[in-house]
């Protein structure tokens, strides 16, 4: 029989799997809190079930889903892991400590699909989408490298599209803000989309996560030209689905709008998209574009970062400046995955 990867299994699953082997269901609850609570890294380590049984799980499961290839850690304290995936593929993580917030930023697929020009991963192409396994490994590993500092914030902001790999996402989701599993509350997860319409009406119906939607463009043609998803999904159907999306009480959509230098900074176009706000519970994370050679972009001066950021400001719209981590170890989604899949380099990832 094929082991099976034990962090896909919801809590649930868990239980009839542990039935299957001839185990009482409690044995999944006490398999489950050695998982997520005590983040175990071998079955040896679990010493509340017999020999047997820890034999059985030894030989029917795997554990870790992933292999850490490689750590960087940059002079503001930032790190990035290499993960190496069971099939030789490699994803990428990063923890960005900002005490008292620890914040991981996790992949959703190897690769992304979409193909924005501005960035790295979509530089990569598509390899595949991760397992529920694979997504809730990073967080267990990082945890287990970042020693006593307790990951407080996830961000879905690594490489990958997770509308695009929803189900897996949604359970791994569902582990990762169970109180009996790792225990984060949905208001310190917050998921990063292009905004695959469909999945986010799905979600807003499924999950009370925090919503980031990647804007980069206050009109339709200019997102065309820079994210070609908005082709299949165009921005007046995606800020209406915005409009709809549940909400909780004094909630709000960040909107994430990477400056382009000469292509999307125009005191004009901050107008714009103030008009294309209007009406939405919104707030506004500006980031200046993370810049990596080969790129055909290039990021503003200060000076017209700061002036958009104000005609946002005076229309009483949040608008927050990111700043960016981990430059000298190219702390920027799709980087080291590059190196190690022998691709050319090219994106970046910033602060939640
Ligand atoms: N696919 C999802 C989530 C991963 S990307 C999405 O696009 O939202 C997470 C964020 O990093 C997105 O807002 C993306 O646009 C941004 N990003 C990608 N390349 C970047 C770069 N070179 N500089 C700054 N931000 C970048
Ligand atoms: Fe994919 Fe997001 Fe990169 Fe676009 S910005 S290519 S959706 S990872």
């Amino acid at each position: 029989m094929k082991p099976v990867l034990i962090k896909n299994f919801s809590a649930p699953e868990l239980e009839s799997w542990v039935q299957g082997l001839g185990e009482r269901p409690f044995r999944a609850r006490q398999i489950y809190r050695n998982l997520y609570v005590r983040n175990v890294s071998s079955w040896g380590e679990c010493t509340d079930l017999s020999r047997s049984f820890r034999n059985q799980l030894e030989y029917g499961s795997i554990l870790d889903a992933l292999a850490i290839a490689r750590v960087d850690e940059a002079g503001d304290g930032t790190r990035k892991y290499l993960f190496r995936l069971n099939d030789g593929n490699h994803i990428e993580s990063v923890l960005i400590p900002d005490p008292p917030r620890y914040t991981i930023c996790i992949s959703s697929q190897a690769g992304c699909a979409l193909g924005c020009r501005f960035c790295l991963t979509g530089g990569l192409g598509f390899k595949r989408n991760l397992d529920t396994a694979e997504i809730v490994d990073q967080v267990c590993q990082v945890q287990r490298d970042a020693g006593p500092h307790r990951i407080t914030n996830l961000v879905f902001m690594g490489m990958g599209e997770p509308l695009a790999n929803y189900d897996a996402v949604l359970r791994a989701i569902r582990i990762i803000t169970d109180p009996n599993g790792l225990a984060f509350s949905h208001r310190r997860v917050t998921l990063s989309t292009v905004g695959i319409i469909p999945n986010l009406r799905r979600l807003g119906a499924e999950s009370p996560v925090n919503l980031a939607i990647s804007l980069h463009a206050p009109d339709d043609t200019l997102r065309r030209e820079l994210m070609p998803v908005s082709s299949a999904y165009p921005l007046p159907e995606l800020m209406h689905a915005c409009r709809e999306y549940p909400l909780p009480p004094r909630k709000r959509i960040t909107f994430e709008y990477i400056l382009l230098d000469g292509v999307n900074d125009d005191k004009r176009q901050a107008r714009e998209l103030v008009r294309l706000l209007h009406g939405v519970r919104a707030k506004v994370n500006l980031i200046p574009f993370n810049a990596h050679a080969g790129s055909e972009f290039r990021t503003p001066s200060e000076e017209k970062v700061l002036a958009f950021q104000e005609v946002l400001q005076k229309a009483q719209l949040t608008a927050i400046i990111r700043k960016s981590r981990g430059d000298d170890i190219s702390a920027a989604c799709g980087q080291l995955a590059a190196i190690a899949n022998n691709a050319p380099c090219t994106a970046s990832l910033r602060d939640d």
